[in-house]
C-alpha cells in the first residue's frame, strides 16, 4: 500500500468506519514507520475531535450564549 492508500484508510478509521484486520495491521505498521502519514492521521483525529466538541456550541443560539455569559459576569 502506498501513502495515499494508507491515508484514505486512516481517515476511515478516524470516522469510525470498520476496517478488516489485515488493513488495520497495515495501517498501524505504516503509521509507525511513516512520519508524514502519522502527521496526517493525527491532524484528522484532532480535527474530528474539535468538530465533535464544537457541535453543541454551534447548535446553541448566540443570544443564549451571550445571556449566559452576561449572567456569569454580573454574578
Ligand atoms: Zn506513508
Amino acid at each position: 500500500m502506498n501513502c495515499s492508500e494508507i491515508q484514505d484508510l486512516a481517515a476511515a478509521l478516524v470516522d469510525h468506519e470498520p476496517l478488516n484486520m489485515h488493513d488495520l495491521d497495515e495501517v498501524e505498521a505504516h503509521l509507525k514507520s511513516c512520519p508524514s502519514c502519522q502527521y496526517e492521521y493525527e491532524m484528522d483525529l484532532m480535527t474530528s475531535h474539535i468538530v465533535r466538541a464544537r457541535i453543541p456550541l454551534v447548535d446553541a443560539p448566540r443570544e443564549a450564549y451571550l445571556s449566559i455569559r452576561e449572567a456569569i459576569e454580573d454574578y
